[in-house]
């Protein structure tokens, strides 16, 4: 079986509300629709949905995979997957998010002409679910504290505070706020995403351990791993690191100069599938537990991250996994993803076991 041909499809599907984030606002999402097709006639779908404050953006991603990634694929075995990871190292440097989506497009191939779900390519389950969490980004107290009813309502058992948008006090009580509302037993977890300043931060996060968040996240610019590392042995919250970990050899600086107690890994930073469990078992040998982020994607991102996460030993905290179903009005595959009480499960399906929804992607996509 070889692959015949590769497109990239830059989509822009609807949100329900823009959100407010520590280094920048998420204001709509651009989701890269891949579709891989074989000479066996089996076609496999991926995607890669970047955020371009935080990493790389839609068109450049289109463009880096038509005229530099694509090429090198055709003519491929989609069973070959470590050997196109190669070659497209040797066609285009970094582009972490381009090569996840096309990875992706692959292993779905892979499954299919095979008869079983990706997880089964990546070492089997450890599990079948993980819990959702959803990001609060409203930086309005009553509008944050109405979505978190929403959210509690409809059996979610986790919630992420962004916080690095506001004043020191105003972040206090927002979160003071946030934790009254849901309990004291409730998983209630701080993410700065890089917003925090960096004289403050130190004085801030040790005013937010009075609310016992799970862990704080990445409340210094990504590089900064000196000042991430002084924060760990700071606190005795966690310190979580994820815009420190935008690619696969930076968790290993990470691991290596201990700056994190946990470490977010999202497929798409890391270049895919295989990369995700490789610097997984990096952190599962370092015994630093790790956290199953997510970009803004659809069911179809979100279907790759869960055979991921599930077959995952170093996966101790979920997750980010809730664009599909909480945050866009319309989602890109035929049938939902499953939640149960706050939880949502791996496909079961042969490849990533979602179908993608053709005319839904052609609906929203937008003209390069
Ligand atoms: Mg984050």
């Amino acid at each position: 079986m070889k692959i015949t041909s590769v497109e990239a499809i830059i989509t822009r599907p609807p949100i329900r509300h823009a959100g407010k984030l520590g280094v920048g606002d998420l204001v709509h999402v651009d989701a890269v629709i891949i579709k891989i097709e074989t000479d066996a006639g089996i076609s496999g779908v991926g995607e890669c949905s970047p955020w371009a404050v935080f990493a790389e953006n839609a068109f450049a991603i289109k463009a880096t995979i038509d005229h530099y990634l694509a090429p090198v694929l055709i003519g491929c075995s989609p069973f070959d997957v470590e050997a196109i990871l190669l070659k497209m190292d040797a066609a285009h440097y970094g582009s972490s998010f381009a090569k996840t989506g096309l990875e992706m497009a692959v292993l779905d191939i892979a499954g299919k002409a095979l008869g079983c779900p990706v997880h089964d390519l990546l070492g089997g389950l450890v599990r079948d679910r993980i819990n959702l969490s959803y990001s609060i980004t409203n930086q309005v107290l009553q509008a944050d504290l109405d979505e978190s009813r929403w959210l509690l309502d409809q059996g979610f058992k986790v919630l992420k505070i962004k916080t690095g948008v506001l004043g020191e006090r105003d972040e206090i009580d927002r979160v003071e706020a946030l934790r009254k509302l849901v309990g004291d037993a409730f998983d209630l977890r701080i993410d700065f995403n890089q917003g925090a300043r960096r004289e403050q931060a130190t004085r801030l996060c040790r005013r937010l351990e009075d609310f016992h968040p799970t862990f704080i996240e990445q409340p210094f610019k990504g590089f900064d791993l000196d000042a991430m590392a002084a924060l760990c042995a700071a606190l005795d919250t966690p310190v979580m690191a994820d815009e420190s970990v935008l690619s696969w050899d930076q968790g290993f600086q990470v691991a290596k100069r201990g700056a994190a107690d946990i470490v977010s890994i999202k497929i798409a930073k890391m270049g895919g599938l295989l990369r995700s469990k490789k610097v997984a078992g990096l952190f599962e040998a370092a015994g630093m537990p790790c956290y199953a982020g997510a970009m803004w994607e659809s069911g179809i991102g979100i279907a790759a991250s869960l055979h991921f996460a599930c077959s995952s030993p170093a996966i101790k905290y979920g997750s980010d996994y809730y664009t599909a179903s909480h945050l866009l009005t319309d989602d890109l595959i035929v049938s939902p993803l499953r939640i149960e009480d706050g939880d949502i499960l791996v496909p079961e399906g042969p490849g990533l076991g979602v179908e993608p929804d053709w005319d839904a992607i052609e609906r929203y996509r937008v003209r390069d």
